[in-house]
């Protein structure tokens, strides 16, 4: 991914602009949330910059030609990057209570996931899931640490509909608290033995039940694995096997 443009300086504004075709020279008008918020909130004049993106085609440098009440209308002046590739990697994740669901997302999207499996289990309290809520912390968090990629997020699926559908060639690396005490479960190892396109499965606070721990085992494509000795909460074990993933099989090494 190309290094983060040294200009413009890093306070301007960023936002996410979907479904808008972004080209230099084209002219819009921002009257929605993000023309408040250039015109209230950050209370931006005619001539100051804004960088958009939208998961798509890329980063451009725009800037205010007029501002009225929450209506901004911009011109794009410039095409600074493209839209950055992340690892094939997929969270699944059993819905855990709200705060921590969304702070799950955003630190998952914040490590380079590629797209998030919202998975209901037979422990899973909450299952209603807001997707424009989880997609929401997801661009807040891109918008601040200058991404220009946004994970996908799947419609919710139950865990044996999510197994049965399992697509060719994807390894489950299944997060099996059980698995320490019996020396088992070594993640190293299982980086080492299983290249290519993963996903991460994390249980809800309850955990996996045992016979959904039998039915992950059984799945020709699950791989087990530890993440030490202390129960981590779900939040915790989700994001810390994405960085044991994204430092042993993702991009977290630099190509020396
Ligand atoms: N049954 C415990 C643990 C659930 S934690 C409880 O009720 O709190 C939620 C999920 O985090 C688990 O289903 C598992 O996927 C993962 N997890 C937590 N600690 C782990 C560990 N030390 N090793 C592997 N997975 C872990």
């Amino acid at each position: 991914m190309p290094a983060t443009p040294a200009w413009p300086p890093k306070s301007v504004p960023r936002l996410y602009v979907p479904d808008r075709d972004l080209e230099v020279g084209s002219e819009m008008v921002l009257d929605d949330q993000h023309g408040h918020y250039l015109a209230n909130v950050m209370r931006l004049r005619v001539d100051a910059q804004v960088m958009l993106f939208d998961n798509e085609t890329g980063e451009y440098l725009a800037s205010i030609t007029e501002v009225k009440k929450s209506a901004v209308t911009i011109i794009i002046e410039e095409w600074m990057r493209e839209r950055e590739s992340v690892p094939d990697l997929w969270l699944c994740a059993a819905p855990i209570k709200k705060d921590r669901w969304h702070f799950m997302a955003e630190k998952a999207c914040e490590l380079g996931i590629d797209r998030f499996c919202p998975v209901r289990t037979e422990r899973t309290i909450s299952d209603r899931i807001r997707m424009d809520k989880l997609e929401a912390h997801m661009i807040e968090a891109a918008e601040q640490c200058e991404r220009t990629a946004l994970p996908s997020i799947a419609e919710i699926q139950d865990l044996p509909d999510m197994l049965a559908q399992w697509p060719e060639g994807r390894h489950i690396f299944f997060a099996d608290e059980r698995l320490f005490e019996r020396g088992q479960g070594s993640f190293r190892k299982a980086l080492v033995d299983h290249p290519g396109p993963a996903a991460i499965l994390i249980g809800p606070e309850g955990g996996f039940t045992d016979k959904e721990n039998l039915m992950i085992r059984q799945h020709a494509q699950s791989v087990a694995v530890s993440l030490g000795p202390r129960i981590l909460r779900a939040e915790t074990a989700a994001l810390a096997a994405i960085s044991l993933w994204m430092s042993g099989r993702g991009d977290w090494t630099p190509e020396s």
